[in-house]
């Protein structure tokens, strides 16, 4: 058995050495963006949305405060009235279905597909009545979401789609026939920076993304607590800003967008490689005809073992996080606008995903001595199951 003791500082995230290592760039964009002061959108907003749009290839970007109030501008810019259903999937994390209530909305929640953990277009299709207005697929753990199926559903039923991006940004998907962005497919992306995200600022920061003129124009309206100039207030909005301190570190950021996604890649190839066939283990799913970012790298632990391997993870000083250990219809705060619905495959998920630590700093020989503990412990709990 290795020792607990070892060289390595295994986290979960690493935002610490990623800053040092791009510290020169950072440093001085900052130090700019201060000497500058314009703090409120400034230049450097701006910019990066520029950049960002380009990037992305070619897309108008409404920089906001955070994933969650780009979700609710989405949501509000589509002009839905009380009691419109959107269906989600009831595997995220709570912000996409906190929206849709908030905004006095239903959630419908659909089931996921067990390879991805993404929503199942067979299981939306099955929720389409008539008051569904929208779907909202979310593009979990850095993979896409079978945007083919959604958008023939939403074509079909001349419905809205939200795509909800905050883990994927960077990540493709095939469609039409080629590569596109995701975020860029549907009507409106919405994404985050926070900072453990592919594009992490020093704070909270986020967008939408759309190419239909009349929703960018009503999104920044809404951000702008409904204004298209200065007070004159044409509808009911909200305040959620990108500081310009967050623009400039993203913008910073952004060219090292790729190699990001590269070394998270470079990780998960590592982890992929240790750990085949190992018992109770289910390996991430990469579809093919997408490029998967692995902002998660999340495996299924069968047998009722998780707790058991997590332990035996934490005593190896492996870390290891349950996301999600609820899907959304059992959670309190949604359970009664879901109603009795049964969603075997979100419930499954959250009983047997667990995600390694994954970031753009780790060593691949740390990559190697995690994948190393999770095989043993793995094969410990497989040979002396806890019940
Ligand atoms: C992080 C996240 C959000 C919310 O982003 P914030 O910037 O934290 O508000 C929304 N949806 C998903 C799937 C996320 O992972």
């Amino acid at each position: 058995m290795e020792a607990a003791q070892h060289e390595f500082r295994l986290r979960m995230v690493d935002l610490e050495q990623q800053y040092l290592r791009l510290k020169s760039d950072i440093d001085a964009a900052l130090a700019a963006a201060v000497a500058d002061s314009r703090y409120i959108n400034g230049p450097e907003v701006g910019l990066f949305a520029q950049e960002l749009g380009v990037a992305l290839g070619g897309i108008q970007v409404l920089p906001c405060g955070n994933g969650t109030d780009a979700l609710q501008l989405a949501l509000m810019a589509l002009e839905l009235q009380p009691g419109d259903e959107v269906i989600t999937t009831a595997f995220s994390f709570a912000a996409t279905a906190e929206v849709i209530a908030l905004l006095g909305l239903k959630p419908v929640f659909a089931d996921i597909d067990a390879q991805t953990f993404n929503i199942d277009p067979a299981s939306v299709a099955a929720l389409i009545g008539p008051r569904t207005r929208v779907l909202l697929p979310v593009h979990l753990f850095g993979q896409a979401a079978d945007m083919e199926a959604l958008m023939a559903l939403a074509a079909a039923h001349k419905l809205w789609v939200v795509e909800d991006v905050a883990q994927a940004l960077g990540a493709t998907c095939r469609f039409n026939g080629r590569d596109q962005a995701l975020g860029t497919i549907g009507h409106i992306g919405c994404t985050s920076f926070f900072p453990s995200k592919n594009l992490g600022g020093f704070g909270d920061g986020g967008a939408c993304f759309t190419r239909q003129a009349h929703l960018a124009q009503r999104i920044r309206s809404l951000a702008t607590h409904g204004s298209e100039q200065q007070y004159l207030h044409t509808r009911i909005g909200i305040n959620s800003r990108l500081d310009t301190l967050q623009a400039a570190i993203l913008r910073a950021k952004l060219p090292h967008l790729n190699d990001f996604i590269a070394r998270r890649r470079a990780v998960a190839a590592v982890y992929q490689q240790e750990l085949g066939h190992c018992p109770l283990l289910t390996l991430p799913f990469e579809q093919s005809g997408a490029l998967h970012t692995y902002n998660q790298y999340t495996l299924r632990v069968a047998k009722g073992q998780r707790a058991a391997l997590q332990e035996r993870l934490q005593a190896a000083g492996v870390p290891s996080r349950i996301y999600y250990p609820l899907a959304l219809h059992q959670q309190p705060a949604f359970a009664a606008l879901a109603g009795p619905v049964a969603l075997p495959e979100a419930e499954a998920a959250s009983r047997e995903v667990l995600s390694l630590p994954m970031h753009t700093e780790m060593l691949s020989g740390e990559a190697a001595y995690i994948a190393r503990n999770v095989r043993r412990c793995a094969e410990e709990c497989a040979l002396n199951p806890s019940l």
